[in-house]
């Protein structure tokens, strides 16, 4: 039984008394006015700040978008019935934020931070979904890659830790698969991924995250997902809130990789709120400041100064066009905005050259300066090479009659994009894409037939690795490419390759 002492809890309840200071504690309230496709007026609310969190019956939450001088227009986050004209609003002094933590790694949650995967959800920080982009001074140069283990992006379009870079293409060209395949490559690395799905479907939403988890990788990764069923807002917030995850580790030291699939659909969220609280339409009927939307949230991906704990936060944006315009208003916009893009191309995709990178058209423009020395040696003038195959190859297609030198330069493009197919679910370390590209500098190439270069490729890195897995495993160690080891692989592949002759 408890003992328990009346005496003592008469004075605790006294002293209680006594020292209590009443707070005031006021709130802005005002009344719905109007509510109609999640888009709600509300009168009064005198003090409400842009973004502030307005907090509506029945825990429903919208966020303030639109100050006027008598009236405040807001954004529901969730669909009810509930909010109607007539009913009260109250602010709640904040902006939207979202809990983060270690707590979140192999979670799905939404763009408030509910977990979306049925198991509870406890953490015990949160991060305000806006916030600054670190200053100048704050930056550190791009000098670490960031591999996707993928050939034809690691040799041709590199990418380096604290980059910007965008992945556009027409729907269904693999744009999501290289952004998966960069995580899937994170595996061993220490880099944590975040991935946010903005106005997708569910079912893909989950069978990513089932790739993520038979692949072990998911145990790095956040996934922050918004469907096409959840309200415009939610869409709206999504990479924001993926953004403010991925901040929180980044400022941790951590390197951080975060994938915005798609923005396309971010934009158009926003303009369905923006047309619905009646703001002016400019280009393409989006609000005067689209490109703001994404300029301030891919401006907070960098790479940190030593002083500020030196992570990192690798930003990889897909933009979806329109049979290829890469003119249209948002894909301009985000090109400017960040540092390359990888450019998908459908009529590659269905000729079977996938990844279908165009390198015409596809640029990075930090990450060269990030590459490892092994890839750098051997990955030199492959950009220009390709290209000049494509143009050429085009010429071609008429049937003209073509001298040697074109017929030779023709011969090498073939065999060159054969070796730069790869499925999608291979991911290659870097020692097995530098001997692949080594491969290129080996006479022997040209003599095996085009139709014997794929099982070509796949049979030379399970073989090399077994003959000379210490050339191999030096490369992965060192990330350096000497000249004897260069030597002896190139004699390796052409012994190799001479099995293959027709
Ligand atoms: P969406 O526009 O629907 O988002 P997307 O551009 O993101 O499409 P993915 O979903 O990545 O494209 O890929 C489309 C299809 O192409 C998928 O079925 C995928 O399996 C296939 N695919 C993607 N990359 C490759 C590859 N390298 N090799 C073979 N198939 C691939
Ligand atoms: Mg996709």
């Amino acid at each position: 039984m408890l003992n328990f002492d009346t005496s003592t809890l008469g004075t605790f309840l006294k002293e209680k008394r006594r020292d209590y200071q009443p707070e005031m504690i006021s709130y802005d309230y005002g009344t719905v006015e109007s509510c109609a496709d999640g888009i709600v007026r509300v009168a009064g609310l005198g003090r409400a700040e842009y973004g502030e969190l307005l907090q509506f019956e029945n825990d429903v939450y919208g966020i303030a978008l639109d100050l006027g001088l008598n009236s405040v227009g807001a954004a529901l986050l969730t669909r009810n019935e509930s909010v109607r004209p007539g009913s009260p609003v109250q602010g709640t002094g904040r902006v939207a934020d979202i809990g983060v933590g270690r707590e979140l790694l192999g979670r799905i949650v939404d763009p408030i931070g509910r977990p979306l995967d049925g198991q509870p959800l406890h953490t015990r920080e949160s991060r305000a979904v806006e916030s600054p982009a670190p200053a100048i001074m704050d930056r550190a140069p791009v000098d670490t890659p960031m591999e996707t283990g993928i050939l034809a992006v690691d040799s041709m379009i590199p990418i380096g830790r604290g980059q910007r870079e965008l992945i556009i293409g027409d729907r269904q060209t693999g744009k999501t698969s290289i952004a998966l395949s960069a995580m899937v490559n994170q595996k061993d690395t220490g880099v944590i991924c975040v991935y946010c799905a903005i106005g997708q479907k569910a079912a893909s939403v989950a069978n990513l995250v089932t790739t993520l988890s038979e692949s072990g990788t998911l145990e790095h990764c956040v996934v922050v997902a918004s469907t096409a069923a959840d309200s415009a807002a939610m869409q709206y917030l999504a990479p924001y809130a993926a953004c403010a995850v991925a901040e929180y580790f980044m400022h941790q030291g951590k390197d951080v990789l975060v994938v915005y699939d798609d923005l396309s659909k971010h934009a158009a969220a926003y303009r369905t709120m923006s047309l619905l609280l009646r703001r002016p339409s400019g280009r393409e009927a989006y609000p005067g400041d689209v490109f703001y939307l994404h300029s301030r949230l891919l401006e907070r991906a960098a790479h940190l100064s030593p002083e500020l704990g030196g992570g990192s936060m690798t930003a990889l944006p897909i933009i979806e066009t329109m049979a290829g315009d890469i003119s249209a208003y948002i894909p301009t916009n985000v090109i400017s905005i960040t540092d390359g893009q990888i450019f998908l191309e459908s009529e590659l995709f269905h000729s079977g050259v996938r990844p279908a990178v165009n390198v015409g058209l596809s640029v990075s423009r930090v990450g060269r300066a990030a590459q490892h020395p092994a890839m750098k040696a051997v990955s030199g003038s492959l950009r220009l090479e390709v290209a000049q195959y494509r143009d050429m190859a085009v010429f071609a297609q008429f049937g003209a009659d073509v001298d040697a030198a074109t017929k030779k330069l023709l011969d090498r493009g073939v065999r060159m994009t054969e070796l730069l197919k790869q499925p999608k679910e291979r991911i290659l370390k870097l020692s097995d894409q530098t001997a692949l590209l080594l491969s290129l500098r080996c006479d022997g190439l040209e003599k095996i037939p085009v139709a014997k270069m794929q099982s070509f490729v796949t049979e030379l890195l399970p073989w090399l690795h077994e003959v000379h897995g210490e050339f191999m495993d030096s490369i992965d160690r060192s990330k350096k490419l000497p000249d004897d080891v260069s030597q002896s692989l190139r004699q390796a592949i052409d012994e190799f390759a001479a099995r293959w002759e027709a």
